[in-house]
């Protein structure tokens, strides 16, 4: 029988703030199989699909991405906030419920001749994927699918990076 993945995510009420149902992925990579699982079932998606780079998102992304990127045997980009990375970078402005944030990549390490799958853990507005995309875009790379654990398909983020013209994938939602 198949694990279920869903079983292994905690719910947290009332984090990060009041009101708030934030959906711990801790539990499910704590869990051997169900990491190893999740890295897999992502994997076997785009096994075959000639994706030279993974790219995460600081900081939950890195954990899935870095294991999908090995289990197809692509590079792996991190996206990270502002600041955060030693050499040249462009970044890409987004805004939040209240203010703006930048997240960049290194210059050059990417572009045309390329072909990256997007990872992270989890999409809700879809803000900060539709910001990575973007910036993955301007070096002139395919960026044309994301992949993400976990799903909040009533917020619709997911829907709004699809009319970016992303396929997107996900293992599991809620609601
Ligand atoms: P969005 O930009 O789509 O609104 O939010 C997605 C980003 O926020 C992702 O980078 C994700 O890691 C983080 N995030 C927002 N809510 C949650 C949550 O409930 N659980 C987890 N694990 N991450 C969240």
């Amino acid at each position: 029988m198949s694990l279920d993945l869903k079983s292994l995510v905690r719910t947290i009420p009332d984090y990060p703030k009041k009101g708030i149902l934030f959906r711990d992925i801790t539990t499910l990579i704590e869990h051997p199989e169900g990491f190893r699982e999740s890295v897999e079932r992502i994997a076997a998606t785009y096994r075959g699909r000639d994706i030279t780079h993974v790219a995460g998102i600081e900081a939950r992304g890195f954990i899935f991405g870095a294991g999908v990127a090995i289990a197809l045997g692509a590079g792996f980009v991190p996206i990270r906030k502002k600041g955060k990375l030693p050499g040249e970078t462009i970044g890409q402005n987004y805004a939040l419920e209240y203010g703006v944030d930048t997240i960049e990549i290194h210059a050059g390490v990417v572009g045309p001749e390329h072909k990256v799958l997007l990872v992270d853990d989890l999409i809700a507005t879809g803000g900060t994927a539709i910001a990575a995309v973007g910036l993955l875009r301007r070096t002139g790379t395919v960026c044309d699918d994301a992949a993400f654990v976990i799903d909040l398909p009533e917020i619709g983020g997911a829907d709004k990076l699809r009319a970016e013209g992303v396929t997107v994938s996900s293992l599991m939602a809620f609601q």
